[in-house]
């Protein structure tokens, strides 16, 4: 299987809605006043500075050391806002990020199952084809 076209649309909404400095990533994430219609998102990330060497988390990020904390709101529609922005400059369907097909669930025989994109017909592309 080839590579798959993917992109963070969490950071890319994030980054332009607040100056995040470089190495910044997200480390977990809730939904506030959830079902309400004030409800948002509140991402906390920082910059992790440290690695864990040994154990069975070996390889992976220690949370635990971390610099430049934020915690981060951002409501659905800006979410949304920033995925229509990508693919107005990219010209390709958010939804399946231009891959044509859309991830629709897993199992052990086969692993991923992708599914053809309804939102852009399976063409990856915005405001039909070329
Ligand atoms: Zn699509």
């Amino acid at each position: 299987m080839g590579e798959r076209r993917q992109v963070d649309f969490n950071m890319l909404a994030l980054r332009g809605k607040y100056p995040i400095p470089e190495g910044w990533a997200i480390y977990s994430w809730e939904r506030k006043n959830f079902g309400k219609p004030t409800e948002y998102i509140e991402f906390k990330g920082a910059i992790c500075t440290e690695i864990f060497k040994r154990g069975p988390r070996k390889g992976r990020k220690n949370w635990a050391k971390r610099t430049h904390e934020m915690s981060l709101p951002m409501t659905h529609a800006e979410l949304e806002a920033a995925c229509e922005q990508w693919s107005k400059a990219t010209g390709l369907c958010y939804h399946c990020v231009g891959n044509g097909t859309a991830w629709a669930g897993w199992n052990a025989a086969d692993g991923n199952i992708y599914k053809p994109c309804k939102r852009c017909d399976a063409t990856g592309k915005i405001g039909g084809a070329a």
